[in-house]
């Protein structure tokens, strides 16, 4: 069974939405099914010399579904070698996994709280130190290089509040000093921005978000810009380390990846009329979206994101209190934390993000999905009067 779309020698002249539908996607040869059969088995037989009969030896190692889906990763995002993994933080911890003891990163102050709470709590214990800076700021970055800094960390647009990151600025400045430089892409995705181009050294996604789509799948990868030593270290804690995605997870992102430049355009446009409309309404304090002309990121945004995205927050003018009121109020945005899905859907960031916050606490974060624009601004409006 062959999988693997060799037949496609070559991705790099395809746009994006060809790859998306093609990358690893090739017919299976035994039966011409055109989507890919699901393999559960676990091991594979081997012929009376001891050979294996195909590719592959035992699950864990090896995977048709999952070597597929990491096909399409890798020529999604315009890298060399890719690794799927069960979820985002599993994708994660390979990365802080492949550090050594007494390696120093440096990372975001507003960064994905799980990725803060992996360095700050369970790598601290291994000797791991972090930095957390504002990584808008190129100077806080420099500050904060220390001789044994290995690895520098961002995300952008963060979360919760849509800071926007120069990629191609920190990567100069972490290759000057032989860091390696991964980027949290899960809320631009490949469709929006590529990292690679812009000197990353690895790009990490929750595929749990807009690769997946349909708020039904958890998972994660990273993509390598070259498959060396740092990547082969993050390969061997995702398959000795078993951190593996499964493979009917697998099967689902492979189904979701022909339409997310589909639905991440939609969203993202629909998210740019939201945020217009609601730009000047006088119950809001602010609204964070990369694509207003105010945010203080938006020319670098419009530099290295084709457009801005689907999440925005807003803040609510009156605090707490009355930001709990406004959610309590929607009625077809969901209020539930997560994001990417097909459908909207509205939290109160900080009670997510429990006692350890910074999050205002009058941030409402939005996930926009593929509702009509129209249907969520009346929503948004009638919770807000
Ligand atoms: C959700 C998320 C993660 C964590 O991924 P899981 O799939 O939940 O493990 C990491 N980074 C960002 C930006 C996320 O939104």
């Amino acid at each position: 069974m062959l999988f693997v779309s060799s037949w496609l020698d070559s991705f790099e002249d395809m746009e994006f939405e060809t790859l998306a539908v093609h990358a690893g996607h090739a017919t299976d040869p035994t039966t011409g099914a055109v989507t890919p059969p699901l393999v559960l088995s676990t091991t594979f037989e081997r012929d009376p010399q001891n050979n294996p009969l195909g590719a592959y030896v035992y699950s864990r190692s090896e995977n048709p579904n999952r070597l597929a889906l990491e096909e399409a990763f890798t020529a999604m995002e315009g890298g060399a070698a890719s690794a799927a993994f069960a979820s985002g933080q599993a994708a994660t911890m390979s990365v802080l996994h492949a550090l050594s003891t007494g390696d120093h990163l440096i990372a975001p102050t507003d960064i994905y709280y799980g990725t803060r709470a992996q360095a700050d709590v369970l790598y601290a214990r291994w000797g791991l130190q972090a930095s957390f800076v504002d990584t808008t700021d190129l100077d806080q970055i420099k500050a904060a290089l220390r001789p044994s800094t290995k690895l520098i960390w961002i995300e952008t647009p963060s979360n919760p509040r849509l800071h926007i990151t120069d990629i191609a600025a920190v990567a100069e400045l972490a290759h000057r000093h032989g860091a390696v430089l991964a980027c949290d892409n899960t809320w631009a995705t490949p469709l929006l921005t590529r990292p690679f181009e812009f000197g990353a050294d690895l790009v990490m996604h929750s595929t749990t978000k807009y690769f997946g789509g349909h708020s039904d799948v958890l998972s994660g990868c990273i993509v390598a810009r070259e498959q060396n030593e740092f990547f082969e270290r993050i390969r061997t804690f995702q398959i000795q380390g078993g951190a593996v995605a499964s493979p009917f997870d697998c099967w689902l992102l492979l189904r979701s990846l022909p339409t997310m430049p589909a639905r991440v355009q939609i969203q993202s446009q629909n998210a740019a009329k939201l945020a217009e409309a609601l730009s000047h309404n006088p119950r809001l304090s602010k609204v964070h979206y990369p694509g207003l002309p105010t945010h203080p990121g938006h020319a670098i945004a419009a530099r290295q994101m084709k457009s801005f995205g689907g999440m925005l927050s807003i803040e609510v003018a009156g605090g707490r209190e009355t930001a709990l009121a406004v959610a309590g109020r929607v009625q077809i945005f969901k209020r539930a934390t997560s994001l990417g899905g097909v459908e909207s859907l509205l939290e109160h960031r900080a009670t997510i993000e429990g006692p350890n916050s910074t999050t205002p606490d009058n941030l409402l974060r939005l996930s926009i999905g593929l509702e009509h624009a129209d249907d969520l601004l009346a929503d948004l409006l009638q919770a807000l009067d």
